[in-house]
């Protein structure tokens, strides 16, 4: 299935967060939306990151104080990996269990249009392997 297809459904809300804005807010923002990930963005199409809750978590385990009034860029992952529409369930698979993350970013012509989890791709993978069952079982009774 093409990741076009999972954002016509699911829609193309993305949370985003500007790298200004506070740990804080951002973790406010993650409970409130119960969400694991937000796009880092000062205008909401231009990606500066992201900031996963892991990234919290792992800030928090270092220092025995964490400052919840640091930015969100000081925490966030600037390098960020995205797709394309036309990408595949398949191709995200792939690219979280290579990279070991949990979330990507969806961008067309520069503008960010959706953002996909690995519970969409999960829910996904698990309907078509349904839809595969069935059409065996119809295959093996119908013969
Ligand atoms: P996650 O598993 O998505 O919660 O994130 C695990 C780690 O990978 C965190 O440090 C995130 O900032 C980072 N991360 C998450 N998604 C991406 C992405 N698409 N590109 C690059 N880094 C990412």
């Amino acid at each position: 299935m093409r990741i076009s297809d999972i954002l016509r459904r699911k829609g193309t809300d993305v949370a985003t967060i500007p790298p200004s804005a506070t740990i804080a807010d951002a973790i406010a923002l993650l409970a409130d939306k119960d969400i694991g990930a937000l796009v880092v963005s000062a205008d909401k199409q231009k990606i500066a990151g992201i900031l996963s809750e892991r990234d919290i978590v792992r800030s928090m385990a270092k220092t025995v104080e964490t400052n919840l009034s640091q930015p969100v860029a000081s925490l966030m992952t600037a390098d960020v990996f995205t797709c394309g529409p036309e990408a595949t369930t398949a191709d995200l698979m792939e690219l979280m269990t290579q990279k070991r993350f949990r979330h990507v970013p969806v961008v067309e012509e520069n503008r960010l249009v959706g953002v996909v989890s690995i519970g969409d791709v999960v829910s996904v993978r698990l309907h078509e392997l349904e839809e595969e069952r069935q059409q065996i079982e119809e295959y093996i009774t119908s013969g």
